[in-house]
């Protein structure tokens, strides 16, 4: 079964800085102080409406939630707890900030049936972090991380590309970081640029230029791919669309379908390096093979569509480099897995 969250929003509660990239009222399309008696309406609405309770969080995302004022969190921990204890939901979910940490914190959420700790990280890059006044180092990062799973609490870690001053070299650097750290999610967002941010005005200014699409997927597949390999789940990629994105929306590699473009790439570099190998193209021109037989890609049944790519760019882009496919389904096939037969 998929795992859900109920999501509940605290925007820019706690944050002791205004990151480059951040506007929460704008992401979460939220700006009123999130209030107990909100909490409950909403769990009991998510209750009435029979969410799967073995599969679904109540998550506090948008703000720096064990930054906020101690009172104020655990009011709003006091209406979601009883909620966890009486089985309706399977425990519940926080974002915070590498430095809002410490062992007394954890001891509070443990104590409040939070299960799964989400840090956002975004680079450990010292240079990228200051210049995006992230307010916390790389250091500030592994011990948190170490801290929450040594407490037994999941550990998600987001990260993001294009940042000011990050390059895909420091964006891959990154992701071996955060691999290093065994979380058990982590979310990937390219930088968008909204109003209301620092990034926003060094835009307009001409002075911060961010991905486009093409450069955010090609990073971003990458990542995927390696968290992949090393049995990581990424639970996002790309920002949500709804909110208020669009209305905030200045510039950058926003695209409502991101994460499934990131995964045709992958499937798109996977078979260019069967092909290669196993159909060479002579002179730029469609390969011997594919002028006498069909050459037929394999992928898991639930995967052809991202093999083709949306509007078959994947099966175009691969004629263009010299290989007429097509493309089908084989059940036993891993995810991300291509195998090439002819007929
Ligand atoms: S800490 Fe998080 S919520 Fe706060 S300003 Fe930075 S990115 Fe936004």
């Amino acid at each position: 079964m998929k795992h859900a969250n109920i999501s509940l929003f605290v925007p820019h509660q706690g944050c002791p800085h205004q990151c480059s990239f951040c506007n929460q009222k704008t992401i979460s399309g939220s700006v009123k102080e999130l209030t107990p008696e909100e909490i409950r309406a909403t769990l009991e609405k998510a209750v009435n409406d029979r969410v799967d309770p073995e599969n679904t969080e109540i998550a506090f995302f948008g703000g720096s939630f064990t930054a906020i004022k101690r009172d104020y969190m655990i009011s709003l921990l006091e209406e979601a707890k009883p909620f966890v204890e009486n089985g309706s939901f399977c425990g519940i979910r926080i974002s915070t900030r590498p430095d809002a940490i410490n062992e007394d914190v954890l001891e509070i959420l443990k104590n409040y049936k939070v299960t799964s700790i989400e840090l956002g990280a975004q680079s450990t890059d010292e240079q990228v972090l200051l210049l995006n006044h992230r307010g916390h180092t790389r250091d500030d990062i592994i011990k948190a991380s170490r801290l929450i799973k040594a407490k037994g609490f999941s550990l998600g870690l987001q990260m993001m590309t294009g940042l000011l001053g990050d390059t895909p070299g420091k964006s891959l650097k990154t992701a071996e970081d955060i691999i290093s750290l065994k979380p058990d999610t982590v979310r990937i967002y390219p930088t968008i640029v909204l109003e209301g941010t620092y990034l926003g005005e060094l835009y307009k200014k001409g002075e911060y230029e961010p991905q486009t699409v093409e450069e955010a997927v090609d990073v971003c597949a990458e990542l995927l791919q390696r968290f992949h390999e090393e049995n990581i789940t990424v639970i996002r990629l790309g920002l949500h669309s709804g909110g208020n994105v669009e209305e905030g929306f200045l510039a950058g590699p926003y695209h409502p379908a991101f994460g499934e473009l990131c995964e045709s790439k992958i499937y798109l570099e996977k078979a260019k390096e069967i092909l290669t190998e196993k159909y060479p193209v002579e002179n730029k021109n469609i390969c011997s093979l594919s002028k006498k037989k069909q050459i037929i890609l394999y992928v898991n049944d639930r995967e052809i569509s991202k093999m083709t790519g949306q509007k078959s760019v994947n099966k175009i882009a691969l004629k263009r480099a010299g290989w007429e496919v097509s493309v089908k389904g084989m059940k036993t096939l891993e995810k991300y897995e291509v195998i090439v037969q002819e007929r």
